[in-house]
């Protein structure tokens, strides 16, 4: 198989909210430096940074403070955020915003005054919400887009990454194995510095909201070098996810929280409407415990005719539905249903995964020149991400990591030699599904959903979770065992459906781990084998490492280097 090697300063996998911003930061820094975009799908077009409709959390208005979106933030957390990571999010979140709309040249809805429109979302004591209506994410990425373009910034489109290649050396990274998906061939880029920013993506779920490029391959990539990844038992279902039977790609897609938010009500498989009875905020509850409500009311027995529940708004007026929620009463429709008059099913559905790389505030890893940014790093988020933290995220900590790579560059500027042994291995390894005899990967996949959706959740337990990691380890072996034709590899979309279940597979167990290891229910991570939260004051978080074929779980003690359990920087200010 041919090997064409490119060589670059910085490398950086993924073109979302992370991936672009990194590019522009490092190219502002240095403009001197040779900087590659390589990315899965279409620079701006793949991704989740593109999906985000509600809008980007920012402490803008009188009234509000970073301060008080700290607080909420770390709460909503549930006390396990790295609360450095936190602070530099909402603080950098106002420089970034300022940014997008002036450097970046992002539209954004305003108040009568001029200032930004903040909305309402779950979990906030403030509106800081910004948005463009209800697509933020396009207006986002397609300016990030332009910027990008207009820019000597190489873009790899359509090149997977499949391996994080190490130095001989094996103390720093030396660049990234590819596939170029368009001619089916390798390619190894050789970097000073690499951003993993694939944007993680719980897509291994029955019921799932993000991309379908996603395939948590940046995580399993880590995972494979042995390094360490935080709370990774954290994966965040949204109550609302459109349930239009197994036949449709829609199914598992988010309708937004602003239906619960302007007084939808949820309703069972018998017309009963059941969060008043067990939240004083009934449908405005927390996503988390409003996905556990429901789950409670389909093991029961007591659901919508796919299996779900339904959502109703049609007490609230028909039309004045269709004209403030116009693009989920088209999407409704699409798929048959009538959001503003009837009644639509609905299903918690996984849309983000608060887990991920263990790194520093700086984007840095524990190995020398590898860098993590979005939705691959975990530490900011602890046990739950508040609705319209991920894009802050990504592009506070993106923007970062351009910066230090830069920085990094400047101080370590030889470009390490790969080990080779480890590119053959990784090439071998990728084309492993060519040396088996074809079978049934289809099977294989939905077989992963059921079992990451029924034993590791929404609720959980221990015979389920123990339940859920034999049969995972089964499916690896079954896995292994399933190969494919090996013939046309330009745009062999079998092939990296393959490459994409044995990551979400890989991925898939350390979440198990995790789950198993937390014995206590905290944010999104629920054991009704141990529904407690446990003492917040002595708060752990797991670490999940590969070690051969095996998992290793630790638990390390939060630092609460702000603010402890019980404390507020709100009262601190106040006083
Ligand atoms: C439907 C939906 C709505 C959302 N709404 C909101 C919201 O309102 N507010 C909010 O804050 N957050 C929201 N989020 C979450 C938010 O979208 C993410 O947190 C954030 O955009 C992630 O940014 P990222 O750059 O880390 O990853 P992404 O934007 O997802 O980008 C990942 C990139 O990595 C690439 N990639 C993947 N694997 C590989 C590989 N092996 N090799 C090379 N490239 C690879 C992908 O193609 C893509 O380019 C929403 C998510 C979804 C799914």
């Amino acid at each position: 198989m041919m090997l064409e090697r490119l060589a670059t300063d910085i490398l950086i996998l993924g073109s979302g909210g992370a991936g672009l911003f990194a590019a522009l930061h490092a190219y502002q820094t240095n403009p001197e430096l040779e900087i590659a975009v390589a990315s899965k799908g279409l620079l701006g077009k793949c991704g989740c940074t593109r999906m985000v409709q509600g809008g980007y959390n920012v402490a803008l208005n009188p009234g509000d403070s970073v301060e008080r979106h700290f607080m909420d933030t770390i709460e909503g957390g549930k006390w396990l955020p790295n609360q450095n990571m936190a602070w530099t999010l909402v603080s950098k979140a106002v420089e970034r915003i300022r940014e997008l709309e002036n450097e970046i040249g992002c539209f954004f809805d305003r108040n009568a005054d001029g200032t930004l429109h903040g909305k309402a979302f779950a979990g906030q004591t403030f509106d800081r919400t910004v948005h463009k209506g209800d697509l933020t994410g396009i207006e986002i990425i397609n300016r990030l887009m332009e910027q990008v373009w207009a820019r000597p910034i190489q873009r790899l489109e359509e090149h997977r990454a499949v391996a994080l290649i190490p130095a001989v050396d094996r103390q720093a990274l030396a660049g990234a194995l590819l596939i170029d998906m368009r001619k089916g061939t390798f390619c190894f880029v050789s970097a000073k510095a690499v951003l993993v920013a694939t944007g993680g993506g719980p897509t291994m779920y029955r019921y799932h909201t993000p991309s379908g490029d996603k395939s948590m391959d940046g995580l399993a990539m880590a995972l494979r070098l042995g390094l360490p990844l935080r709370d990774m038992e954290m994966v965040q279902f949204h109550p609302t996810g459109l349930l239009a039977g197994p036949d449709t790609r829609m199914t598992g897609t988010v309708l937004e929280e602003g239906l619960r938010g302007a007084g939808g009500h949820l309703l069972n498989g018998k017309g009963e409407r059941f969060m008043a009875a067990r939240d004083p905020r009934a449908e405005r509850a927390t996503r988390d415990f409003v996905s556990r409500c429901i789950y409670e009311e389909m093991r029961a027995g007591r659901t919508s005719p796919h299996g779900g529940v339904y959502i109703k708004m049609a007490h609230l007026g028909p039309e004045q539905v269709a004209k403030q929620f116009k693009g989920m009463v088209e999407r409704c429709a699409d798929c048959g249903f009538d959001l503003a008059a009837g009644l639509v099913e609905v299903v918690p559905t996984a849309h983000y995964l608060m887990g991920g790389m263990v790194c520093e505030v700086d984007t840095t890893t524990e190995l020398a020149g590898l860098f993590v940014a979005g939705e691959d790093a975990g530490g900011a988020h602890g046990a739950n991400r508040l609705g319209g933290n991920g894009v802050a995220n990504s592009t506070v900590f993106g923007g970062i990591a351009g910066e230090n790579m830069a920085h990094w560059i400047a101080h370590n500027p030889d470009r390490p030699a790969p080990d080779e042994a480890a590119l053959q291995f990784e090439l071998g390894r990728a084309q492993h599904p060519f040396t088996q005899a074809r079978g049934d990967l289809n099977s294989l996949r939905e077989r992963l959903l059921d079992i990451m959706w029924d034993d590791v959740g929404v609720i959980r337990n221990a015979a389920g979770l123990s339940r859920g990691r034999a049969a995972i380890a089964d499916l690896e072996q079954e896995l292994l065992a399933t190969g494919l034709a090996d013939g046309e590899r330009a745009f062999n979309l079998t092939w990296h459906d393959w490459l994409n279940l044995r990551s979400l597979i890989e991925v898939s167990k350390a979440i198990v781990a995790a789950a198993q290891q937390r014995q206590n229910s905290r944010g999104a991570h629920f054991r009704e084998d141990f529904p407690d939260a446990g003492d917040l004051a002595s708060s752990n978080f797991t670490v999940v490492r590969q070690h051969g074929a095996g998992l290793t779980v630790t638990a390390e003690p939060v630092e609460f280097s702000i603010v402890r359990p019980g404390e507020s920087l709100l009262k601190e200010a106040a006083q």
